[in-house]
């Protein structure tokens, strides 16, 4: 018979319990990251706060927020609680210091956040009957090997296939049934494409039923179009790797928000300005504590992504908290006309309109003006004027829908637009404001 739950007593917890389950984890891994760990000793000393100072879950706004900065205080086993010999897997998460984030997991970490994968399986639907083809990157990005190890925990057969070679791609979902698929929304797109080109029928041909999209913010008009082009119902998922990769939050089939799995983390969302809690339902800073992690316990982490809780108890049943799709990463927003913006807001439409290449730029200049440059396919520019300013009124218009603003739009060949290794400078803010 078809699970609905996968841990039916944890997730259906009624929030009194799952509150004092939360500040009974809370107290205990306080405490150890105080006697064990001399950098968040420190920090609570100079903040004036001992471990015994928390009473409620709310007295955790007096401690100390940890940053990306702190862990790259005493480098690399800084922040370890544990000794090495308890330590059986490193990820890594590359940033824009240079050096990458190093993240260790004990086996009991690697077990618990798996749980919380097929936990997120289970409640979309998935069963030991699925067979998932796993195309995020193994290796030291925690995207792909979370997701096995989780989905194997469900009893999934999974297929390592990692990304790229998009030939043998299809080719393996063929072969094998694949009904799962684990990607980025930008690849599932570019997946989508090239079954379409190939003249495949997904119902038909495929046996696909849902998509696990995560790794990168995308809009809802990106899920629409996967789901369309698939035929797959399509669950947007979160993760960070700092947390211990993805499974950190997870939809329902209600897709009204994402459950964030409280009996493992404690959610807070603050003014990126100021730290403080926002009110309910505001968009702010997404600040989370590890309840569960073993061999290095994170408190209060700042992870830059903006979110809002959708306070409204889920129809699911599952008494986790939900919010709502990443908006963006608190660094890169930036404001036009009174407007925030994020450069993900722009490339989820961007991605979305057929015709549109891979390379955009968007240029900030005079009295707030606001120009994004894309590059469009080759075909584009034959001669056929018509067919290209429709196509430029088409960006114009799903771009001013999605951010408010309508900005000027230019359509340049592939090529044109500087390539940047690593994180790509999309925004070249020039006002004189
Ligand atoms: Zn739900």
């Amino acid at each position: 018979m078809e699970k609905r739950y996968f841990n039916p007593k944890i997730e259906l917890l009624p929030r009194e319990e799952l509150g004092a389950l939360q500040l009974k984890k809370l107290k205990k891994i306080i405490n150890k990251v105080y006697k064990r760990v001399p950098h968040y000793r420190k920090k609570f000393e100079e903040a004036g706060v001992k471990p015994s100072h928390l009473k409620t879950l709310e007295d955790i706004r007096h401690f100390p927020f940890t940053t990306k900065e702190d862990l790259f205080v005493d480098y690399p086993f800084g922040l370890l609680a544990e000794p090495l010999e308890k330590v059986v897997r490193l990820h890594t998460s590359s940033g824009t210091t240079g050096k990458p984030k190093a993240l260790f997991f004990s086996r009991k970490d690697v077990m618990a956040q798996a749980e919380l994968i097929a936990r997120s399986l289970v409640m979309s639907g998935a069963t030991s009957g699925d067979i998932l083809q796993n195309s995020m990157t193994y290796g030291l990005f925690t995207g792909a090997l979370v997701m096995h190890y989780g989905a194997e925990l469900l009893g999934m057969l999974v297929i390592p296939a990692g990304p790229g070679n998009t030939e043998r791609q299809i080719e393996l979902m063929r072969t094998f049934g694949t009904t799962c698929i684990h990607m980025t929304p930008s690849y599932a797109l570019y997946v989508a494409s090239l079954i379409q080109e190939k003249g495949l029928k997904p119902g038909k041909d495929l046996k696909l039923k849902r998509a696990y999209l995560g790794a990168e913010p995308y809009t809802e008009e990106t899920r629409r179009k996967i789901e369309e082009m698939l035929k797959v119902d399509v669950f947007n998922c979160y993760g960070l790797s700092e947390m211990g990769g993805p499974g950190v939050g997870f939809e329902c089939p209600v897709k009204e928000g994402l459950h964030l799995w409280e009996d493992a983390f404690l959610v807070e969302i603050v003014n990126p300005e100021n730290g403080e809690p926002v009110k309910p339902g505001e968009v702010g800073e997404l600040v989370l504590t590890s309840l569960n992690r073993e061999a290095m316990p994170l408190i209060r982490y700042r992870t830059r992504d903006l979110t809002r809780f959708i306070p409204e108890p889920c129809s699911c049943g599952r008494t986790h908290v939900r919010i709502a799709r990443i908006l963006g990463r608190a660094d890169d927003m930036f404001i036009v006309r009174g407007v925030n913006i994020f450069p993900q807001q722009i490339e989820g439409v961007l991605m979305g309109i057929k015709g549109v290449a891979q390379n955009y730029q968007i240029i900030l200049e005079g009295y707030d003006e606001m120009t994004v440059k894309v590059e469009i396919d080759r075909d584009f520019f034959d001669g056929r004027i018509e067919r290209l300013l429709k196509l430029k009124e088409e960006i114009t218009e799903k771009l001013r829908q999605a951010i408010q603003v309508r900005p000027k739009v230019e359509l340049v060949e592939p090529g044109t637009l500087p390539v940047s290794e690593g994180k790509a400078k999309r925004v070249i803010d020039k006002r004189t404001l």
